[in-house]
């Protein structure tokens, strides 16, 4: 089965420069760890992976030349093609299914800022999405989980029922076309790709996720990060 990996890397991470008051002017994907920006260590990702046959980056245009840069430094075994980000990460993903080869079965979305993601789970999650067409990692949440309005307490929600969405999302093509497309026509707008298949009234499956899959989103995060990249590569010290 021909497997894509498409990769939306063009956000500001505002929430990460704000964090460090103005001294970080990089998108946190281009920050570096360990000689390599995030952006790199999660494509390496998924070069390593053999389902994936092609990686597709969006990413804005004024971070393209650095980004080419890299790449050329890094010579990868797999080539990695380029697409304009969007306004928002749809949109971003948008340009990339527009770039997808004829004959691709699946695609497999991930956010650029989750370097750490298993090799494995990759796999686990093609092979989930091979079955039944859809799926993606799903985390339980170890808080429990409180439905607020402002500062009050609605309601304490069931944690057993609940899973905290991360990817790689795994669809196949023609159904993820189609879930953008009434997405669009509905102007219908979801902070991940389930949720517009599930907008469709599709079945999404959930795998088990990993708690090393982190989501680089606050300074906090950078350090573990490091350490979780660290570890995957064999290197305890
Ligand atoms: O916005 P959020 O923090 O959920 O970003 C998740 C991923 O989507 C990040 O890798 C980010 O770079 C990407 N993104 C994008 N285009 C945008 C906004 C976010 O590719 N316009």
């Amino acid at each position: 089965m021909r497997v894509a990996a498409i990769i939306p890397a063009a956000g500001l991470g505002t929430r990460m420069r704000r964090a460090a008051e103005g001294a970080e002017k990089s998108p946190k994907q281009f920050l570096r760890l360990d000689g390599s920006s995030i952006l790199m260590h999660t494509v390496r990702k998924f070069v390593a992976c053999p389902s994936i046959g092609e990686i597709i980056v969006a990413l804005r245009a004024q971070d393209r030349g650095r980004f080419e840069q890299e790449l050329g430094e890094a010579a990868l075994a797999r080539p990695v093609v380029l697409v304009e980000g969007g306004r928002y990460r749809q949109e971003s993903v948008r340009n990339g299914l527009e770039r997808v080869s004829p004959g691709v079965e699946l695609v497999a979305v991930h956010d650029a800022v989750r370097p750490c993601v298993p090799v494995e789970l990759i796999e686990r999650v093609i092979q989930a999405a091979a079955r039944t067409g859809a799926a993606i990692p799903g985390l339980p949440p170890v808080e429990t989980v409180k439905q607020v309005e402002n500062t009050r307490i609605r309601t304490t929600l069931p944690r057993e029922r609940i899973v905290l969405a991360q990817t790689p999302q795994v669809f196949r093509l023609e159904l993820l076309r189609r879930a953008y497309q009434q997405a669009e026509a509905d102007e219908f707008v979801g902070t991940d790709e389930a949720s517009l298949v599930e907008h469709l009234e599709v079945d999404v499956s959930v795998v088990p996720g990993s708690d090393r899959n982190i989501k680089i989103t606050r300074q906090s995060d950078l350090a573990l990060a490091q350490l979780f990249l660290r570890e995957a590569a064999g290197d305890h010290g």
